[in-house]
């Protein structure tokens, strides 16, 4: 069932099941397709595409901790969850050219005067360094061809027929022909065949993952709206929490509510507000430059709240974010201050309001919490009083992910189709290739079990005796055995049947 196993997506799910996979001898075919390039040609702008995907240009931070990166426990369980990730960690060591300086963060207990307002999350992080991911790369592909995994660049999957277990890709042919005066090119669809299926399209390819999905009617999980603001103050204020963990997280949950909050992706010292253009609307996300010359002493995160229950969440995100928008551009609010500039000294292009009225209406209720939260913020940091700012809104809009099945990733009715990594529940790299790793063991295990029924001695026994005559005389052999059934030699049967019929 899955001898020939076909793998859309090198990026880090992909490249952790097949090294899997070859590292415990599987037995089938592998071959991997994808969109952007072999790590030796690939381009340092090409930040999504091609080997160990947007990994592979990534910021090299490996997160180790189960609450952060995307969905494992939920399949695996705690314990196989760190398992998974353990071996994701290995991978990146084991192919690094300085193993020794991959280096683990780690955190501190949580600070006391935090404590009576706010969780603070503090994860463990295994530092690979940016640098080194594209060496890494090349050690880790080169390994992978030398086991004789196949590997299909500069080439995107148009289409996958799940019925028939095919995958459809366009490629260009080439006639060299000494009569022609150029050669001859033409493109022309390729169909691959496969037992198994892994689809590890990452966030590059998530249109065709949703295109996928709304074909095959695939049924999806629920997912929680996730919207706020992004918030926005001077550093100064923060700097007791910076000191402790520069990418802080906040968070507080109201479990009977179904609301949950977070501070997201913290930037300090040269920290810029960016707009970002979702479906024609604008929202606000941030950025950190490392140049030092563009430093602000400014912080900005997102107070992103979770809200579950919300029957169909894309639509009610989508009207939410329509409703603090003026002229297409969305809103900034300050007691004091007014928007910043980009890192460009251009201002953050935002409709700055005088109150709250609008916001609160859009947010039907759920604003609250936001001004609770900044509230209290006021009190574990003394000094921000009213010299704050922020952006509305904040919106994550979360892919529809598809049902699978827990104990497989593959999807419910396609059991030979699976997602993984950010095509599935993932958010990171360690996450992603633990879903890579966890599907590939599921492979090795089918191929076990077929291996096993072979295997077994009984039915060896069984296989090598099963056409062989009987231990008596050829006369009185009157039967004989075809695949184990006995036989009529005479056909004294058949005679009797035609007499009765008669
Ligand atoms: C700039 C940046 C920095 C990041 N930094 C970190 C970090 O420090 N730590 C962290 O944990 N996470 C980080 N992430 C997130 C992390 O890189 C991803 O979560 C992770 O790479 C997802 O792995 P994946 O295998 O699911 O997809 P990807 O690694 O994105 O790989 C998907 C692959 O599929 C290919 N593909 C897509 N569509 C098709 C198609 N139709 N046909 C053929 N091929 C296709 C793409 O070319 C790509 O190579 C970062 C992401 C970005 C963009």
């Amino acid at each position: 069932m899955s001898k020939k196993v076909v793998i859309v997506g090198a990026g880090v799910a992909g490249v952790n099941a097949a090294t899997k996979l070859v590292d415990n001898n599987f037995n089938g075919e592998i071959i991997i397709i994808d969109m952007g390039k072999n790590p030796y040609d690939r381009l340092p702008e090409e930040v999504m595409t091609g080997f160990l995907g947007a990994g592979g240009w990534s910021d090299g931070k490996l997160t180790y901790h189960t609450a952060i990166g995307g969905h494992l426990t939920k399949y695996t369980g705690d314990e196989k969850a760190m398992e998974l990730m353990d071996q994701v960690i290995e991978n990146f060591k084991r192919f690094h050219p300085k193993p020794d300086e991959v280096q683990c963060s780690n955190p501190v207990a949580e600070p006391e005067f935090i404590k009576p307002y706010f969780g603070l999350r503090l994860f463990p992080v295994w530092h690979v360094g940016t640098d080194y991911l594209h060496e890494i790369g090349k050690n880790w592909y080169d390994y992978l061809v030398s086991k004789g995994v196949k590997f299909i660049w500069e080439t995107k999957v148009e289409d996958i027929d799940f019925e028939n277990q095919t995958v459809h890709y366009p490629q260009i042919a080439e006639m060299d022909s000494a009569e022609l005066p150029g050669d001859l090119k033409w493109m022309h669809h390729e169909t691959l065949e496969y037992d198994t299926l892994i689809f590890g399209v990452g966030k590059s390819g998530i249109d065709f993952g949703k295109q996928l999905a709304e074909r095959y009617k695939l049924p999806t999980e629920s997912k929680p709206v996730q919207i706020g603001v992004r918030f926005e103050a001077p550093q100064k204020h923060f700097q007791k929490l910076i000191d402790v963990s520069y990418d802080f997280k906040l968070y507080r949950k109201f479990e009977d509510e179904g609301v949950s909050l977070r501070s997201f992706c913290t930037n300090n010292n040269a920290a810029y507000v960016a707009v970002e253009e979702t479906y024609g609307d604008h929202s606000y996300n941030g950025h950190a430059k490392k140049d030092m010359s563009y430093r602000n002493d400014m912080t900005n995160f997102g107070i992103l709240m979770e809200v579950r229950g919300i029957d169909n969440p894309f639509t009610w995100s989508r009207e939410l974010v329509s409703k603090v928008q003026k002229d297409s551009t969305g809103l900034f609010y300050s007691p004091t201050r007014k928007p910043s500039t980009t890192s460009e000294g251009d201002n953050v292009s935002a409709i700055k309001i005088d109150d709250l009225e609008i916001v609160k209406e859009a947010f039907q209720g759920y604003y609250k919490y936001i001004e609770d939260f900044i509230n209290d913020m006021k009190k574990v940091f003394p000094t921000l009083k009213d010299d704050w700012g922020i952006y509305i809104p904040e919106v994550k809009y979360l892919s529809p992910e598809p049902l699978v099945d827990y104990d497989t990733l593959a999807l419910i009715d396609y059991n030979n189709v699976h997602f993984v990594g950010d095509a599935l529940s993932a958010r990171g790299i360690t996450v992603s290739g633990a879903q890579g790793n966890y599907v590939a063991e599921w492979i090795l295990q089918c191929m076990e079990d077929e291996l096993s029924w072979e295997d077994d001695p009984d039915v060896q026994a069984f296989l090598e005796n099963e056409d062989k005559p009987g231990p008596w005389s050829e006369e009185d052999d009157k039967i004989y055995t075809v695949g184990g059934l006995t036989n009529d030699k005479e056909r004294s049967f058949t005679k009797f049947q035609n007499k009765i019929n008669k």
